[in-house]
């Protein structure tokens, strides 16, 4: 990817991705990799520096947000792992079927491994 990203493809993205959740009006845009200070609308008690790369890789860079998403936003794998733990806590349905006797079907399978080699490979 040698597409370098300017100032409004990081804006466009980062709006994506944020909406307005953080408010990009004091950045000084340098490059995808220099820092720039953003401000979380919802905690903007101190702005945050970080690089764009690192903005939209991230929660956005505002601790207090990473704070409050990692107790409150339960990530796809884990709510499928409580799931799966749900299931198999879950007593198994009963069955009331007994087990079908498996010696008549033995009997079936030695019949037909016995098929004879009329055909041989390779060349003649
Ligand atoms: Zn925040």
């Amino acid at each position: 990817m040698g597409t370098p990203i300017d100032r409004d493809t990081f804006l466009a993205r980062a709006i994506a991705r944020f909406g307005d959740h953080y408010d990009y009006s004091e950045i000084v845009y340098k490059s995808y990799k220099t820092p720039v200070r953003i401000r979380c609308t919802v905690h903007p008690v101190k702005p945050v520096m970080i690089t764009p790369e690192r903005h939209l890789q991230t929660t956005g860079g505002c601790k207090f947000c990473l704070k409050t998403s990692r107790s409150q936003i339960v990530p796809l794998g884990d709510s499928f792992a409580r799931l799966m733990r749900e299931a198999n806590s879950a007593p198994p349905p009963q069955s009331l079927e007994t087990p079908l006797p498996a010696v008549a079907e033995q009997r079936q399978n030695a019949a037909d491994t016995l098929v004879p080699r009329s055909r041989q490979r390779g060349p003649v």
